[in-house]
Protein backbone atom coordinates (compact mmCIF):
# COMPACT_ATOMS: atom_id res chain seq x y z
CA UNK A 1 0.00 0.00 0.00
CA UNK A 2 1.41 3.09 -1.03
CA UNK A 3 1.39 6.00 1.50
CA UNK A 4 -0.38 8.98 0.26
CA UNK A 5 -0.78 12.30 1.76
CA UNK A 6 -3.09 13.19 4.40
CA UNK A 7 -6.44 14.67 3.11
CA UNK A 8 -7.23 18.13 3.49
CA UNK A 9 -10.64 18.93 4.79
CA UNK A 10 -11.77 19.27 8.06
CA UNK A 11 -14.19 17.63 10.38
CA UNK A 12 -16.65 18.49 13.58
CA UNK A 13 -18.74 16.49 15.68
CA UNK A 14 -21.43 17.82 17.31
CA UNK A 15 -22.13 17.57 20.29
CA UNK A 16 -18.79 17.02 20.88
CA UNK A 17 -19.21 16.96 24.81
CA UNK A 18 -17.92 14.40 27.10
CA UNK A 19 -20.47 11.58 27.19
CA UNK A 20 -21.21 9.05 29.81
CA UNK A 21 -20.33 5.45 29.20
CA UNK A 22 -23.07 3.26 27.26
CA UNK A 23 -25.69 6.31 27.24
CA UNK A 24 -27.63 7.18 24.03
CA UNK A 25 -26.99 10.05 21.86
CA UNK A 26 -27.03 11.48 18.40
CA UNK A 27 -23.87 12.43 16.71
CA UNK A 28 -23.60 14.66 13.33
CA UNK A 29 -20.26 14.30 11.52
CA UNK A 30 -19.78 17.17 9.62
CA UNK A 31 -16.94 17.34 6.88
CA UNK A 32 -16.00 20.62 4.54
CA UNK A 33 -14.26 19.66 1.68
CA UNK A 34 -11.14 21.75 1.50
CA UNK A 35 -8.23 22.18 -1.12
CA UNK A 36 -8.87 18.30 -2.45
CA UNK A 37 -12.30 17.99 -4.39
CA UNK A 38 -13.68 14.85 -4.34
CA UNK A 39 -15.05 13.70 -8.10
CA UNK A 40 -17.55 11.80 -8.97
CA UNK A 41 -17.05 7.89 -7.74
CA UNK A 42 -15.30 9.60 -4.38
CA UNK A 43 -15.67 7.56 -1.46
CA UNK A 44 -15.96 9.30 2.35
CA UNK A 45 -15.25 6.57 4.96
CA UNK A 46 -16.26 7.43 8.92
CA UNK A 47 -15.50 4.33 11.27
CA UNK A 48 -17.60 4.72 14.63
CA UNK A 49 -15.23 3.66 17.22
CA UNK A 50 -15.48 0.19 18.55
CA UNK A 51 -18.05 -0.38 21.15
CA UNK A 52 -20.58 2.17 20.08
CA UNK A 53 -23.40 0.43 18.41
CA UNK A 54 -23.02 -0.67 15.09
CA UNK A 55 -23.80 2.23 12.52
CA UNK A 56 -27.16 0.72 10.45
CA UNK A 57 -29.20 2.20 7.71
CA UNK A 58 -31.97 -0.12 6.98
CA UNK A 59 -34.40 0.22 10.17
CA UNK A 60 -35.13 3.58 11.56
CA UNK A 61 -36.32 2.66 14.75
CA UNK A 62 -33.60 0.67 15.28
CA UNK A 63 -30.13 1.77 17.45
CA UNK A 64 -27.62 2.64 15.21
CA UNK A 65 -29.60 4.73 11.85
CA UNK A 66 -27.32 6.49 10.19
CA UNK A 67 -28.23 9.24 7.47
CA UNK A 68 -26.36 11.32 4.96
CA UNK A 69 -26.69 14.52 3.18
CA UNK A 70 -24.76 17.13 1.17
CA UNK A 71 -25.01 20.48 0.61
CA UNK A 72 -23.69 20.09 -3.14
CA UNK A 73 -27.02 20.37 -5.27
CA UNK A 74 -27.40 17.35 -7.87
CA UNK A 75 -25.15 14.57 -5.63
CA UNK A 76 -26.01 11.06 -5.51
CA UNK A 77 -25.44 9.57 -1.71
CA UNK A 78 -25.04 6.20 -1.25
CA UNK A 79 -24.20 5.09 2.44
CA UNK A 80 -23.37 1.03 2.86
CA UNK A 81 -21.89 0.21 6.05
CA UNK A 82 -19.40 -2.36 4.75
CA UNK A 83 -20.05 -6.19 6.64
CA UNK A 84 -17.36 -7.60 8.44
CA UNK A 85 -15.67 -4.59 8.70
CA UNK A 86 -15.68 -4.43 12.03
CA UNK A 87 -12.46 -4.73 13.63
CA UNK A 88 -10.50 -3.74 16.93
CA UNK A 89 -11.15 -0.10 16.29
CA UNK A 90 -14.51 0.51 14.73
CA UNK A 91 -17.21 -0.12 12.05
CA UNK A 92 -16.62 1.20 8.91
CA UNK A 93 -18.90 3.27 7.27
CA UNK A 94 -18.74 4.38 3.42
CA UNK A 95 -20.60 7.13 1.21
CA UNK A 96 -20.02 6.86 -2.09
CA UNK A 97 -20.74 10.32 -3.99
CA UNK A 98 -21.96 10.24 -7.46
CA UNK A 99 -22.51 12.80 -10.23
CA UNK A 100 -20.44 16.10 -9.54
CA UNK A 101 -17.16 17.13 -8.24
CA UNK A 102 -17.41 18.25 -4.50
CA UNK A 103 -15.90 21.55 -4.28
CA UNK A 104 -14.14 23.38 -1.46
CA UNK A 105 -16.15 24.69 1.31
CA UNK A 106 -18.95 22.25 0.19
CA UNK A 107 -20.10 20.06 3.24
CA UNK A 108 -21.11 16.34 3.78
CA UNK A 109 -23.49 15.38 6.72
CA UNK A 110 -23.60 11.95 8.21
CA UNK A 111 -25.98 11.68 11.27
CA UNK A 112 -24.98 9.13 13.22
CA UNK A 113 -28.11 7.76 15.64
CA UNK A 114 -30.75 9.69 13.71
CA UNK A 115 -33.67 9.55 16.03
CA UNK A 116 -35.89 10.69 13.31
CA UNK A 117 -37.54 7.36 12.86
CA UNK A 118 -38.30 6.74 16.16
CA UNK A 119 -34.84 5.12 17.02
CA UNK A 120 -33.83 5.33 20.03
CA UNK A 121 -30.16 6.98 18.88
CA UNK A 122 -26.79 5.34 19.47
CA UNK A 123 -25.29 3.82 22.37
CA UNK A 124 -21.45 5.11 23.46
CA UNK A 125 -19.21 2.26 24.41
CA UNK A 126 -19.11 1.28 27.59
CA UNK A 127 -15.54 1.82 28.39
CA UNK A 128 -14.18 5.07 29.26
CA UNK A 129 -11.42 6.89 27.31
CA UNK A 130 -10.82 8.81 23.87
CA UNK A 131 -12.54 7.73 20.95
CA UNK A 132 -11.60 8.58 17.46
CA UNK A 133 -14.03 9.16 14.79
CA UNK A 134 -11.60 8.94 11.83
CA UNK A 135 -12.84 10.11 8.87
CA UNK A 136 -10.97 9.24 5.27
CA UNK A 137 -11.46 9.81 1.72
CA UNK A 138 -10.53 8.68 -1.64
CA UNK A 139 -11.16 11.64 -4.05
CA UNK A 140 -12.21 9.43 -6.79
CA UNK A 141 -9.12 10.12 -8.86
CA UNK A 142 -8.23 7.22 -9.87
CA UNK A 143 -6.49 7.19 -6.42
CA UNK A 144 -7.62 3.69 -5.15
CA UNK A 145 -6.53 3.89 -0.96
CA UNK A 146 -7.94 6.42 1.01
CA UNK A 147 -6.49 9.25 2.44
CA UNK A 148 -6.98 9.88 6.04
CA UNK A 149 -8.00 13.73 7.66
CA UNK A 150 -5.22 14.89 9.31
CA UNK A 151 -7.44 15.55 12.68
CA UNK A 152 -10.19 13.14 12.79
CA UNK A 153 -13.23 14.58 15.74
CA UNK A 154 -12.42 12.95 19.21
CA UNK A 155 -15.42 12.01 21.87
CA UNK A 156 -14.32 11.52 25.27
CA UNK A 157 -16.25 8.79 26.94
CA UNK A 158 -16.85 9.25 31.02
CA UNK A 159 -17.46 6.81 33.63
CA UNK A 160 -21.28 7.03 34.68
CA UNK A 161 -22.23 6.93 38.07
CA UNK A 162 -20.76 4.68 40.76
CA UNK A 163 -22.86 1.38 41.89
CA UNK A 164 -19.39 -0.47 43.67
CA UNK A 165 -16.81 0.16 45.78
CA UNK A 166 -13.90 -2.02 45.30
CA UNK A 167 -11.09 -1.95 48.49
CA UNK A 168 -7.52 -3.06 46.89
CA UNK A 169 -4.97 -4.49 49.92
CA UNK A 170 -1.64 -6.40 49.51
CA UNK A 171 -2.50 -9.92 50.22
CA UNK A 172 0.87 -10.82 52.55
CA UNK A 173 2.18 -7.93 55.18
CA UNK A 174 4.66 -7.32 58.15
CA UNK A 175 2.73 -6.64 61.36
CA UNK A 176 3.34 -2.70 62.21
CA UNK A 177 4.49 -2.02 58.63
CA UNK A 178 2.02 0.50 57.02
CA UNK A 179 0.84 -0.85 53.66
CA UNK A 180 -1.29 1.06 51.24
CA UNK A 181 -5.47 0.66 51.09
CA UNK A 182 -6.73 1.54 47.63
CA UNK A 183 -10.09 2.75 47.55
CA UNK A 184 -11.51 2.86 43.79
CA UNK A 185 -14.98 3.68 42.67
CA UNK A 186 -16.60 1.65 39.66
CA UNK A 187 -19.77 2.22 37.72
CA UNK A 188 -21.63 -0.20 36.00
CA UNK A 189 -19.51 -1.09 33.65
CA UNK A 190 -16.28 -0.96 35.51
CA UNK A 191 -15.01 1.88 34.61
CA UNK A 192 -12.74 3.40 37.71
CA UNK A 193 -14.00 6.94 39.07
CA UNK A 194 -11.69 8.88 41.60
CA UNK A 195 -13.23 7.54 44.92
CA UNK A 196 -14.17 10.56 46.46
CA UNK A 197 -13.33 10.83 50.23
CA UNK A 198 -16.40 12.91 51.62
CA UNK A 199 -18.73 10.63 52.96
CA UNK A 200 -16.86 7.35 53.14
CA UNK A 201 -15.81 5.42 56.56
CA UNK A 202 -13.49 2.43 56.79
CA UNK A 203 -13.98 -0.20 59.00
CA UNK A 204 -12.09 -3.46 59.68
CA UNK A 205 -14.50 -6.16 58.90
CA UNK A 206 -11.94 -8.94 60.18
CA UNK A 207 -8.72 -8.25 62.35
CA UNK A 208 -6.40 -6.41 64.34
CA UNK A 209 -5.47 -3.14 61.97
CA UNK A 210 -4.75 0.68 62.32
CA UNK A 211 -7.00 2.37 60.10
CA UNK A 212 -6.10 5.77 58.50
CA UNK A 213 -6.95 8.81 60.24
CA UNK A 214 -8.50 11.51 58.98
CA UNK A 215 -9.48 9.97 56.21
CA UNK A 216 -8.18 11.98 53.32
CA UNK A 217 -8.78 10.12 49.77
CA UNK A 218 -6.89 12.11 46.27
CA UNK A 219 -8.39 11.00 43.30
CA UNK A 220 -7.79 7.45 42.66
CA UNK A 221 -5.01 7.25 44.60
CA UNK A 222 -6.53 7.10 47.20
CA UNK A 223 -3.04 7.47 49.50
CA UNK A 224 -4.51 5.72 52.53
CA UNK A 225 -1.81 3.42 54.87
CA UNK A 226 -3.41 0.71 57.50
CA UNK A 227 -1.11 -1.54 59.37
CA UNK A 228 -1.61 -4.81 60.96
CA UNK A 229 -1.08 -4.73 64.87
CA UNK A 230 -0.89 -8.35 64.91
CA UNK A 231 -0.13 -11.28 62.75
CA UNK A 232 -2.70 -13.22 62.01
CA UNK A 233 -6.16 -12.90 59.02
CA UNK A 234 -7.18 -13.04 57.28
CA UNK A 235 -7.88 -9.26 57.68
CA UNK A 236 -10.68 -6.81 55.37
CA UNK A 237 -11.33 -3.97 55.17
CA UNK A 238 -14.79 -2.75 54.30
CA UNK A 239 -15.19 1.11 52.73
CA UNK A 240 -19.05 1.97 53.14
CA UNK A 241 -19.93 5.33 51.36
CA UNK A 242 -23.49 5.40 53.85
CA UNK A 243 -25.44 8.24 51.36
CA UNK A 244 -24.89 6.81 48.53
CA UNK A 245 -25.73 3.71 49.97
CA UNK A 246 -22.66 1.61 48.53
CA UNK A 247 -20.51 -0.21 50.59
CA UNK A 248 -17.22 -2.80 49.83
CA UNK A 249 -15.03 -5.13 50.94
CA UNK A 250 -11.49 -5.95 50.17
CA UNK A 251 -9.52 -8.74 49.24
CA UNK A 252 -7.85 -10.58 52.18
CA UNK A 253 -4.89 -9.59 53.74
CA UNK A 254 -2.27 -12.03 55.94
CA UNK A 255 0.13 -10.27 58.24
CA UNK A 256 2.84 -11.82 60.02
CA UNK A 257 6.05 -11.06 61.66
CA UNK A 258 8.42 -11.66 59.33
CA UNK A 259 7.12 -12.44 56.32
CA UNK A 260 9.45 -14.16 53.73
CA UNK A 261 7.74 -13.72 50.71
CA UNK A 262 5.54 -11.30 48.75
CA UNK A 263 2.56 -12.24 46.88
CA UNK A 264 2.34 -10.41 43.58
CA UNK A 265 -0.79 -10.13 41.30
CA UNK A 266 -0.70 -9.21 37.36
CA UNK A 267 -1.51 -9.43 34.15
CA UNK A 268 0.29 -11.30 31.71
CA UNK A 269 -1.94 -11.03 28.63
CA UNK A 270 -2.46 -7.87 27.03
CA UNK A 271 -2.20 -5.73 23.47
CA UNK A 272 -1.78 -2.22 22.93
CA UNK A 273 -1.53 0.03 19.80
CA UNK A 274 1.54 -1.75 18.60
CA UNK A 275 -1.12 -4.53 17.57
CA UNK A 276 -4.18 -4.71 17.79
CA UNK A 277 -5.10 -2.59 20.93
CA UNK A 278 -6.85 0.79 20.93
CA UNK A 279 -4.49 1.87 23.81
CA UNK A 280 -0.99 3.06 23.39
CA UNK A 281 1.68 0.73 25.89
CA UNK A 282 2.47 3.83 28.39
CA UNK A 283 -1.76 4.06 28.95
CA UNK A 284 -1.28 0.26 28.98
CA UNK A 285 0.86 0.11 31.96
CA UNK A 286 -0.27 3.27 33.36
CA UNK A 287 -4.02 1.62 33.83
CA UNK A 288 -2.24 -1.14 35.67
CA UNK A 289 -0.05 0.56 38.00
CA UNK A 290 -2.59 3.31 38.81
CA UNK A 291 -5.83 1.95 38.29
CA UNK A 292 -6.54 -1.83 38.68
CA UNK A 293 -2.91 -1.54 40.96
CA UNK A 294 -1.19 -4.74 39.99
CA UNK A 295 2.32 -5.21 40.92
CA UNK A 296 3.05 -6.94 37.34
CA UNK A 297 1.99 -6.53 33.97
CA UNK A 298 2.48 -7.29 30.31
CA UNK A 299 2.15 -6.16 26.95
CA UNK A 300 2.31 -9.45 24.66
CA UNK A 301 1.25 -7.58 21.34
CA UNK A 302 1.02 -9.60 17.89
CA UNK A 303 4.37 -9.66 16.42
CA UNK A 304 2.79 -10.69 12.70
CA UNK A 305 0.08 -7.75 13.42
CA UNK A 306 1.81 -4.94 14.07
CA UNK A 307 4.75 -5.24 16.51
CA UNK A 308 7.84 -5.84 14.19
CA UNK A 309 6.76 -3.12 12.23
CA UNK A 310 7.70 0.49 12.52
CA UNK A 311 8.83 1.62 16.27
CA UNK A 312 6.61 -0.82 17.83
CA UNK A 313 8.75 -2.73 20.06
CA UNK A 314 10.76 0.86 21.07
CA UNK A 315 7.40 1.77 22.00
CA UNK A 316 7.16 -0.60 24.20
CA UNK A 317 10.14 -0.76 25.75
CA UNK A 318 10.42 2.68 26.09
CA UNK A 319 7.31 2.24 27.78
CA UNK A 320 8.29 -0.55 30.60
CA UNK A 321 11.55 1.17 31.51
CA UNK A 322 9.64 4.71 32.53
CA UNK A 323 6.98 2.27 34.82
CA UNK A 324 9.82 -0.23 36.14
CA UNK A 325 9.94 0.53 39.83
CA UNK A 326 11.18 -2.33 42.33
CA UNK A 327 8.99 -2.83 45.03
CA UNK A 328 5.97 -0.73 42.88
CA UNK A 329 5.73 -1.86 39.79
CA UNK A 330 7.13 -4.62 37.30
CA UNK A 331 6.28 -3.88 33.81
CA UNK A 332 7.25 -7.25 31.65
CA UNK A 333 7.67 -7.51 27.62
CA UNK A 334 6.69 -9.96 25.74
CA UNK A 335 4.43 -10.69 22.06
CA UNK A 336 2.13 -12.60 21.19
CA UNK A 337 2.90 -15.25 18.38
CA UNK A 338 1.86 -18.79 16.80
CA UNK A 339 3.44 -21.75 16.44
CA UNK A 340 3.81 -24.55 13.54
CA UNK A 341 0.53 -26.13 14.53
CA UNK A 342 -0.99 -22.75 14.89
CA UNK A 343 -1.62 -22.64 18.45
CA UNK A 344 -0.79 -19.42 20.08
CA UNK A 345 1.55 -18.53 22.83
CA UNK A 346 2.89 -15.65 24.71
CA UNK A 347 7.05 -14.92 25.03
CA UNK A 348 8.23 -13.17 27.94
CA UNK A 349 11.87 -11.39 28.48
CA UNK A 350 13.16 -11.08 31.95
CA UNK A 351 14.90 -7.94 31.24
CA UNK A 352 13.73 -4.76 28.88
CA UNK A 353 15.79 -6.29 25.73
CA UNK A 354 14.75 -6.56 22.03
CA UNK A 355 13.74 -9.96 20.71
CA UNK A 356 17.19 -9.76 18.52
CA UNK A 357 19.39 -9.68 21.53
CA UNK A 358 17.33 -11.92 23.44
CA UNK A 359 18.28 -14.87 21.28
CA UNK A 360 21.80 -14.64 22.06
CA UNK A 361 22.18 -13.95 25.58
CA UNK A 362 18.48 -13.85 27.20
CA UNK A 363 15.86 -15.47 29.25
CA UNK A 364 12.46 -16.18 27.80
CA UNK A 365 9.48 -17.78 29.20
CA UNK A 366 7.05 -19.67 26.29
CA UNK A 367 2.86 -19.23 27.52
CA UNK A 368 1.10 -21.18 25.17
CA UNK A 369 -2.65 -20.48 25.35
CA UNK A 370 -5.30 -22.58 24.13
CA UNK A 371 -5.94 -20.94 20.71
CA UNK A 372 -5.53 -22.15 17.41
CA UNK A 373 -4.92 -25.95 16.84
CA UNK A 374 -2.46 -26.38 19.20
CA UNK A 375 -0.83 -29.56 19.89
CA UNK A 376 0.96 -30.05 22.77
CA UNK A 377 3.40 -32.73 20.90
CA UNK A 378 4.74 -29.79 19.16
CA UNK A 379 8.70 -30.01 19.79
CA UNK A 380 8.46 -26.08 20.34
CA UNK A 381 6.86 -26.60 23.73
CA UNK A 382 9.01 -29.59 25.39
CA UNK A 383 10.64 -27.15 27.30
CA UNK A 384 7.30 -25.09 27.86
CA UNK A 385 7.28 -24.51 32.30
CA UNK A 386 3.58 -22.23 32.29
CA UNK A 387 0.21 -21.85 30.64
CA UNK A 388 -2.48 -19.85 30.43
CA UNK A 389 -5.74 -21.31 32.04
CA UNK A 390 -7.82 -18.18 31.73
CA UNK A 391 -8.00 -15.45 30.10
CA UNK A 392 -11.38 -13.36 29.15
CA UNK A 393 -12.35 -16.19 26.58
CA UNK A 394 -12.78 -18.39 29.75
CA UNK A 395 -11.04 -21.37 31.16
CA UNK A 396 -8.92 -23.46 28.97
CA UNK A 397 -8.39 -26.05 31.81
CA UNK A 398 -11.03 -28.68 30.22
CA UNK A 399 -13.66 -28.22 27.98
CA UNK A 400 -17.45 -28.51 28.95
CA UNK A 401 -16.30 -27.25 32.55
CA UNK A 402 -17.60 -23.86 34.11
CA UNK A 403 -16.90 -20.76 32.13
CA UNK A 404 -15.50 -22.80 29.53
CA UNK A 405 -13.44 -21.23 26.93
CA UNK A 406 -15.25 -19.37 24.53
CA UNK A 407 -12.59 -18.49 21.62
CA UNK A 408 -13.69 -18.93 18.02
CA UNK A 409 -10.33 -20.70 17.37
CA UNK A 410 -10.08 -23.04 20.61
CA UNK A 411 -9.14 -26.54 19.96
CA UNK A 412 -10.14 -29.77 22.03
CA UNK A 413 -6.40 -30.74 22.06
CA UNK A 414 -5.44 -27.90 23.55
CA UNK A 415 -6.66 -27.99 26.68
CA UNK A 416 -4.28 -27.26 30.10
CA UNK A 417 -5.47 -30.74 31.01
CA UNK A 418 -4.24 -32.43 27.47
CA UNK A 419 -1.08 -30.85 28.00
CA UNK A 420 -0.77 -32.49 31.42
CA UNK A 421 -1.71 -35.73 30.29
CA UNK A 422 0.68 -35.30 27.69
CA UNK A 423 3.61 -35.30 30.48
CA UNK A 424 4.49 -31.64 30.52
CA UNK A 425 5.14 -29.69 33.81
CA UNK A 426 2.77 -26.87 33.44
CA UNK A 427 2.51 -23.93 36.19
CA UNK A 428 -0.60 -22.40 35.68
CA UNK A 429 -1.40 -18.38 35.01
CA UNK A 430 -3.92 -16.38 33.75
CA UNK A 431 -4.36 -12.81 31.91
CA UNK A 432 -7.38 -10.54 30.59
CA UNK A 433 -6.18 -10.20 26.72
CA UNK A 434 -7.26 -7.27 26.94
CA UNK A 435 -7.68 -5.15 23.53
CA UNK A 436 -9.02 -1.96 25.26
CA UNK A 437 -5.72 -1.13 27.20
CA UNK A 438 -7.65 -2.64 30.62
CA UNK A 439 -5.07 -4.85 32.12
CA UNK A 440 -6.58 -6.54 35.43
CA UNK A 441 -9.89 -4.87 35.08
CA UNK A 442 -12.15 -7.53 35.53
CA UNK A 443 -15.43 -5.72 34.00
CA UNK A 444 -13.89 -3.77 31.39
CA UNK A 445 -12.70 -6.64 29.59
CA UNK A 446 -15.73 -8.56 30.16
CA UNK A 447 -17.43 -5.79 27.83
CA UNK A 448 -14.99 -6.57 25.16
CA UNK A 449 -15.75 -10.72 25.43
CA UNK A 450 -17.74 -13.21 27.42
CA UNK A 451 -15.81 -13.88 30.83
CA UNK A 452 -14.06 -11.30 33.13
CA UNK A 453 -10.00 -11.04 32.86
CA UNK A 454 -8.27 -13.11 35.18
CA UNK A 455 -4.89 -12.43 37.14
CA UNK A 456 -1.53 -14.42 37.94
CA UNK A 457 -0.81 -14.35 41.47
CA UNK A 458 2.87 -15.34 42.23
CA UNK A 459 5.05 -16.22 45.60
CA UNK A 460 8.36 -13.95 45.05
CA UNK A 461 10.97 -13.75 47.24
CA UNK A 462 10.76 -10.08 47.32
CA UNK A 463 9.33 -7.37 45.30
CA UNK A 464 11.68 -7.39 42.39
CA UNK A 465 11.83 -8.03 38.83
CA UNK A 466 14.30 -11.15 39.63
CA UNK A 467 12.39 -12.59 41.88
CA UNK A 468 9.35 -12.53 40.03
CA UNK A 469 10.85 -13.73 37.13
CA UNK A 470 11.95 -16.81 39.34
CA UNK A 471 8.75 -16.91 41.04
CA UNK A 472 7.01 -17.78 37.01
CA UNK A 473 9.97 -20.04 36.32
CA UNK A 474 9.86 -22.08 39.32
CA UNK A 475 5.87 -22.54 38.79
CA UNK A 476 5.40 -21.07 42.36
CA UNK A 477 2.31 -18.89 40.62
CA UNK A 478 -1.64 -19.69 40.08
CA UNK A 479 -4.43 -18.11 38.25
CA UNK A 480 -7.59 -16.61 39.08
CA UNK A 481 -10.91 -15.28 37.50
CA UNK A 482 -9.74 -11.95 38.78
CA UNK A 483 -10.41 -12.30 42.34
CA UNK A 484 -7.34 -11.82 45.12
CA UNK A 485 -8.00 -15.13 46.64
CA UNK A 486 -4.69 -16.46 48.59
CA UNK A 487 -4.00 -19.93 47.91
CA UNK A 488 -1.64 -22.17 49.55
CA UNK A 489 -1.60 -26.07 48.49
CA UNK A 490 1.47 -28.94 48.93
CA UNK A 491 1.71 -32.09 48.47
CA UNK A 492 4.08 -33.42 51.37
CA UNK A 493 5.18 -30.07 52.29
CA UNK A 494 6.24 -29.75 48.72
CA UNK A 495 4.70 -26.41 47.76
CA UNK A 496 3.00 -25.88 44.38
CA UNK A 497 4.95 -26.11 41.02
CA UNK A 498 7.30 -28.61 42.14
CA UNK A 499 8.23 -31.29 40.81
CA UNK A 500 9.38 -34.48 43.49
CA UNK A 501 11.24 -37.47 42.00
CA UNK A 502 10.60 -40.72 43.71
CA UNK A 503 14.00 -42.55 43.38
CA UNK A 504 13.33 -46.29 44.96
CA UNK A 505 10.03 -48.58 46.26
CA UNK A 506 10.61 -47.39 49.35
CA UNK A 507 10.08 -44.10 49.27
CA UNK A 508 7.29 -43.56 51.75
CA UNK A 509 5.62 -41.28 49.50
CA UNK A 510 4.21 -44.24 47.03
CA UNK A 511 2.06 -45.61 50.03
CA UNK A 512 0.08 -42.61 50.97
CA UNK A 513 0.76 -38.68 50.12
CA UNK A 514 -0.63 -36.01 52.10
CA UNK A 515 -2.10 -32.87 50.85
CA UNK A 516 -2.43 -29.96 52.55
CA UNK A 517 -5.14 -26.91 50.78
CA UNK A 518 -5.03 -23.39 52.68
CA UNK A 519 -7.60 -20.76 50.98
CA UNK A 520 -8.64 -17.50 51.53
CA UNK A 521 -11.29 -16.37 49.48
CA UNK A 522 -12.36 -12.95 47.93
CA UNK A 523 -15.83 -14.02 49.34
CA UNK A 524 -17.31 -17.11 50.31
CA UNK A 525 -15.88 -20.10 49.06
CA UNK A 526 -18.29 -23.13 48.04
CA UNK A 527 -15.62 -25.69 46.98
CA UNK A 528 -12.16 -27.32 46.44
CA UNK A 529 -11.08 -29.73 44.36
CA UNK A 530 -8.29 -32.07 44.21
CA UNK A 531 -7.57 -32.92 40.76
CA UNK A 532 -5.24 -35.78 40.50
CA UNK A 533 -3.99 -36.78 36.89
CA UNK A 534 -7.08 -35.13 35.36
CA UNK A 535 -9.67 -36.88 37.74
CA UNK A 536 -11.56 -34.79 40.41
CA UNK A 537 -10.57 -37.33 43.31
CA UNK A 538 -11.59 -35.14 46.35
CA UNK A 539 -14.39 -32.29 46.61
CA UNK A 540 -14.51 -30.11 49.53
CA UNK A 541 -17.12 -28.19 50.28
CA UNK A 542 -17.10 -24.99 51.75
CA UNK A 543 -19.70 -22.52 53.02
CA UNK A 544 -17.19 -19.75 54.45
CA UNK A 545 -14.23 -17.42 53.25
CA UNK A 546 -11.49 -19.62 54.63
CA UNK A 547 -11.25 -23.28 53.97
CA UNK A 548 -8.08 -25.32 55.40
CA UNK A 549 -8.08 -28.74 54.88
CA UNK A 550 -5.89 -31.88 54.62
CA UNK A 551 -6.73 -34.76 52.66
CA UNK A 552 -4.40 -38.24 52.65
CA UNK A 553 -4.16 -40.29 49.19
CA UNK A 554 -3.64 -43.64 50.39
CA UNK A 555 -3.33 -45.04 46.68
CA UNK A 556 -0.68 -46.96 46.10
CA UNK A 557 1.63 -44.33 43.32
CA UNK A 558 3.07 -47.36 41.02
CA UNK A 559 -0.83 -48.23 40.60
CA UNK A 560 -1.82 -44.71 39.33
CA UNK A 561 1.45 -43.41 37.64
CA UNK A 562 1.89 -43.89 33.69
CA UNK A 563 4.88 -43.37 31.65
CA UNK A 564 3.21 -39.95 28.90
CA UNK A 565 4.67 -38.64 25.69
CA UNK A 566 7.07 -36.00 27.26
CA UNK A 567 8.07 -38.24 30.85
CA UNK A 568 10.58 -40.76 30.56
CA UNK A 569 8.75 -42.07 33.73
CA UNK A 570 5.67 -42.82 35.51
CA UNK A 571 4.17 -40.09 36.53
CA UNK A 572 1.17 -38.54 38.75
CA UNK A 573 0.28 -34.88 39.16
CA UNK A 574 -2.09 -33.50 41.95
CA UNK A 575 -3.57 -29.71 41.58
CA UNK A 576 -6.42 -27.76 42.98
CA UNK A 577 -9.55 -26.23 41.79
CA UNK A 578 -11.17 -23.04 43.63
CA UNK A 579 -15.05 -21.68 43.01
CA UNK A 580 -16.56 -19.35 45.09
CA UNK A 581 -20.15 -18.73 45.89
CA UNK A 582 -19.89 -16.05 43.45
CA UNK A 583 -18.38 -17.99 40.53
CA UNK A 584 -14.88 -16.40 40.71
CA UNK A 585 -12.48 -19.38 40.79
CA UNK A 586 -9.06 -20.28 41.27
CA UNK A 587 -6.25 -23.39 39.93
CA UNK A 588 -3.14 -23.80 41.91
CA UNK A 589 -0.05 -25.19 39.57
CA UNK A 590 0.73 -28.87 39.70
CA UNK A 591 2.86 -31.14 42.01
CA UNK A 592 4.54 -33.69 39.64
CA UNK A 593 5.55 -36.59 41.82
CA UNK A 594 7.46 -39.20 39.24
CA UNK A 595 8.97 -42.84 39.81
CA UNK A 596 12.22 -42.53 38.09
CA UNK A 597 13.01 -45.62 38.89
CA UNK A 598 10.55 -47.28 36.75
CA UNK A 599 11.16 -47.46 33.00
ZN1 LIG B 1 -4.15 -15.67 21.21
ZN1 LIG C 1 -3.82 -12.08 22.82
Amino acid sequence: MTDLPPIDGAATLTPDDPVVSGSAGTWTLTYTVGEDEIQPGGVLRLTIPAGFTPPQTDHPGAPGFTTASCTAPRTTLALIVEEGQEGARGAELKLFLDTVPLQRREKVVVVYGDRSGGSQGAFACRTAGETAFQVAVQTGRGEMAFRPLKQSPVLRVIAGETRRIVVLLPSLVEVEKPFPVHVLAHDAFGNVLPARGDGLELQAERGDLRLPSPLTLKGVDGALRAAAKAPGGPCRIRAIHREAGIEGSSNPLLASERPDEALLWGDLHGHTTCSDGTAPPDAYYAHARDVTRLDFAAVTDHLDAGLSEGDGWEQVRFAASAFNEAGRFIPLIGFEDRDASGGHFNVYFQDLIPPEAFKNSGEALTVPHAHGRASWASPDLRTVRLAEVYSCWGSAERWGAVCSNTHPSRHPGSTIQAGLAYGLRLGLVAGSDTHTGAPGSALRVKMQSRHPGGLTAVYADAFTRPALWAGLKNRRCYATTGARIILRFEVEGYSMGSEVDLGGPDDPLIKGRAIAVKAYGASRISRIDIVRNNADICSYRGDNDVVQFRWVDAQDLTRISVPRPASKHPLTYYYVRVLQEDGEMAWSSPVWLTLTYLP
